[in-house]
């Protein structure tokens, strides 16, 4: 067990490039839609998020079990994560994935690799035939950094801090940026760790979810 984790803790995973090996919506819009209008880096400025992603994915023209096919044929999980998930349960460690992502693809994505047992606190798509809108799970005015995210990691953070002496929390991205700065102990790869590093934000790298149970289960399991 790794100083400092002593007593209960729970884990937050981000879903999207981090139990994945690619992020599904990234994958969804440079499938589904225009190259011109498809730029996910807008979501680094300073536009209003929610909106944002809302129109973006009304430009997205999929049946709900083309969207659920596309997820369980396209996506992979991540190295190692079947076996961390494992071993979490193994300790009673609670986990909970927490998704800018849907929970419409999420469920039967871990559930196709035989992941049940696990609070799933993502968005939702409601499709009319071939017409998608969002779902948001939280309407918070200015939540976090990014203003109102539409479903806060803050929120869900402050609701598992709540309820377990310390909080970890592992991802990759923007929508990971606050409460990677709140959690007690944070895993970052990619954008994420970049920004930590820019911001000061103590984190541990992390490649696979190997180098994530060797660091929190060690020899423990
Ligand atoms: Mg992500
Ligand atoms: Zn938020």
């Amino acid at each position: 067990m790794i100083k400092g984790l002593e007593g209960n803790f729970a884990i937050l995973i981000d879903f999207d490039g981090t139990i994945t090996k690619r992020d599904t919506n990234d994958l969804l819009v440079e499938r589904y839609v225009d190259p011109s209008i498809r730029d996910l880096s807008q979501r680094d400025g300073g536009v209003n998020f929610m909106e944002y992603f809302g129109g973006l994915m009304s430009k997205v023209k999929i049946t709900e079990e083309d969207y659920i096919n596309f997820i369980l044929n396209e996506i992979q999980l991540a190295d190692g994560f079947y076996e961390f998930y494992l071993k979490a349960r193994k300790l009673n460690i609670p986990l909970a994935v927490v998704s800018g992502g849907f929970e419409n693809g999420i469920r039967p994505f871990l559930k196709k690799h035989g992941i049940e047992e696990v609070e799933i606190l993502a968005n939702r798509l409601k499709f009319d035939k071939d017409n998608l809108r969002i779902e948001f799970y939280h309407n918070k005015a200015d939540c976090c950094d990014i203003g109102n995210c539409g479903n806060c990691k803050v929120l869900h953070y402050e609701r598992y801090k709540k309820e377990n002496d310390k909080v970890v929390f592992i991802g990759d991205g923007i929508t990971d940026r606050a409460v990677a700065s709140k959690a007690d102990l944070v895993f970052a790869k990619d954008g994420l760790l970049r920004y930590c590093k820019a911001n000061n934000l103590a984190c541990i790298p992390w490649k696979d979810f190997d180098d994530i149970s060797n660091i929190l289960f060690g020899s423990k399991i």
